[in-house]
């Protein structure tokens, strides 16, 4: 621990009051008691006790465990063959082989008598030296089985450990969650939950942890460094997540000043949102259309509170995330209806599914790669995987008759990458005898901004997801608080490439998705570049019209 970390922790220790300072990352004021997730990736190892070992108890445990384990990877294999592509599905069927294999099986019950250890240990240690050999082996096949042991290890770990919940699922309501990082699958279940704030370790202005807390209207707080350290179990802490503070313990005098910070917060949101549901007209008489970026229902209900004009950006990986098997067609238009519903009437934009990268595939861990962010994401996994793309379109022309839908493609690199899900869409719609719904796409990587004009043909419009943009223009992990000071959403480099695209495609209709739209302060910049439309965190967008009612844009100046 540094020494000003040691004396956080000494003045917590005295139930003194404490301030300490992180990167605010979502806006808002909270006031709860303080709840510890120390960890949320898989498992905890727990001490081993020796003395009361017993391994046939272990072997039992070992032998439950597998057989649960089997059944559900059949059950997968099933879900995955018939709504993704059969390929996968036979991916799980090896997994099962695995499970069966007898020298594994043999070695785990050696490793558990030798070393007088639980099933849960002698499965991590076991694994880790089947895996290592494999990742050791030049081909790639071999490479590729160490992915699969890894994932093989994971389920049965967590079965052994007894967890089918998400450890956020039990997380009391109205708390302020420390953690030390939230990955996109967590926020998931967080959002099941009514949470006040969000406590971080790691975590960037670019963040899935970012966007989400941003999203739910939870106001959360990043960068607070030895976390777990710092902050106590069950305390009292006020959250003032526009200056980034945080004050444990506080005294009468600093929660008198809290409660009148708050307050005035609060009653600029009411001015706000008096006039949402009107049209965000500038001074100079340009319409900016100003929808809302969501994830599920609650969203959808937040958007149209805040006057949402549309939806510009329904991110299906929320559901996706939350399910232990792929959906099918009729239960996605199930999901996409009833989150949609309060949009009917309303322009809505699906994005089809984008997982990958830092959004791993859910049911299935062994598409790991080395370098997950340049790697099959978005689109690209699509390609590989035509099923899931079918199963996404069947289900939004399904709706095309209830809601005025658009469709926007995740990831676009190449021209091929439009121009494929183009083609699925039209041979889809002729079957169905139905007229194409709009398709747009992404420009979230620079290959993308810097070929607009090849794009085109097969897009009726774009949007920009500058946070990607921002990650690949810089080369910087969006989730790695290590590598911030790379990570800039708001730089001239980002704006010039907007405005490339503009100037390379004056008439294609453009629109802003990613955070870097939902920042008061960038926004007479952004919109002096063409762009017409705006897709911000639901709570934001009664702020964001207020703001676009206070400037003037003169849209010929056009330059970055
Ligand atoms: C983006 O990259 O800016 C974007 C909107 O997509 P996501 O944040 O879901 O990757
Ligand atoms: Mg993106």
């Amino acid at each position: 621990m540094k020494d000003d970390e040691k004396t956080t922790a000494n003045n917590i220790a005295r139930k003194q009051a404490i301030v300490i300072k992180g990167s605010p990352i979502s806006p808002g004021f909270a006031q709860g008691l303080t709840y510890i997730q120390p960890s949320l990736l898989g498992p905890i190892d727990v001490p081993e006790n020796t003395l009361q070992h017993n391994a046939e108890e272990e072997f039992y445990r070992l032998d439950q465990a597998t057989a649960k384990i089997s059944d559900d990877l059949l059950l997968l294999a099933g879900r995955v063959g018939k709504e993704i592509d059969e390929r996968l599905a036979e991916v799980f069927g090896a997994h099962r082989q695995i499970l069966k294999d007898s020298s594994l099986k043999e070695e785990l019950r050696r490793e558990i008598v030798d070393n007088f250890v639980t099933a849960g240990s002698a499965v991590k240690s076991v694994f880790l030296r089947w895996e290592t050999r494999f990742l050791l082996m030049e081909s790639t096949m071999a490479r590729e089985k160490g992915d699969d042991l890894r994932d093989v290890s994971l389920r049965l770990r967590n079965a052994l450990a007894g967890i089918t919940v998400h450890p956020l699922e039990a997380i009391p309501e109205d708390c302020i969650l420390v953690t030390p990082r939230l990955l996109p699958s967590d926020t998931v279940f967080l959002n099941r939950r009514s949470t006040a704030a969000v406590l971080l370790e790691y975590g960037t202005m670019g963040s899935h942890a970012a966007l989400f807390a941003r999203q739910m209207g939870v106001p959360c707080i990043s960068s607070i460094s030895a976390i777990i350290e710092s902050i106590p179990e069950g305390v009292l802490a006020l959250v003032d997540a526009h200056e980034g503070v945080v004050t444990v313990n506080p005294t009468r005098a600093m929660h008198a000043i809290f409660k009148a910070k708050e307050q005035q917060y609060t009653h600029t949101l009411l001015v706000a949102k008096n006039d949402a549901m009107k049209l965000a007209i500038s001074q100079d008489g340009v319409v900016i259309k100003v929808n809302a970026n969501i994830g599920c229902h609650e969203d959808s209900a937040k958007a149209i509170e805040n006057g949402a004009d549309g939806i510009g950006l329904y991110r299906l990986e929320q559901f996706y995330m939350g399910r232990t098997l792929p959906p099918s067609c009729d239960e996605l238009v199930a999901e996409m209806s009833h989150v949609l519903a309060p949009f009917k009437g309303k322009p809505v934009c699906v994005r089809l599914l984008d997982v990958g990268s830092d959004k791993p595939f859910p049911f299935i861990g062994f598409l790991a790669e080395t370098n997950p962010a340049l790697g099959r994401r978005g689109i690209r996994l699509m390609r590989e995987y035509p099923g899931l793309l079918t199963t996404q379109l069947q289900a939004i022309l399904a709706l095309c008759d209830e809601f005025d839908i658009q469709i926007l493609v995740p990831m676009v690199t190449l021209p091929h990458d439009m121009q494929f899900v183009r083609q699925a869409l039209l041979i889809l719609c002729k079957s169905l005898n139905i007229k194409p719904p709009k398709l747009g796409g992404m420009i979230e990587t620079p290959a993308a901004a810097l070929s607009a004009s090849l794009l085109e043909p097969y897009a009726d419009f774009m949007s920009f997801g500058t946070n990607d943009l921002t990650q690949y223009v810089f080369a910087a992990d969006r989730e790695n608080a290590a590598v911030e000071t790379y990570y800039h959403d708001s730089a001239d480099e980002i704006f010039r490439l907007i405005a490339l695209v503009h100037s390379d495609v004056p008439n294609m209709t453009l629109s802003i998705c990613g955070e870097l739209a939902g920042r008061k302060e960038h926004l007479d910049r952004l919109l002096q570049l063409g762009v017409t439309s705006l897709s911000v965190a639901a709570p934001l967008v009664a702020i964001i019209k207020q703001k676009i009612r206070q400037l003037k844009i003169s849209k010929d100046i056009g330059t970055a």
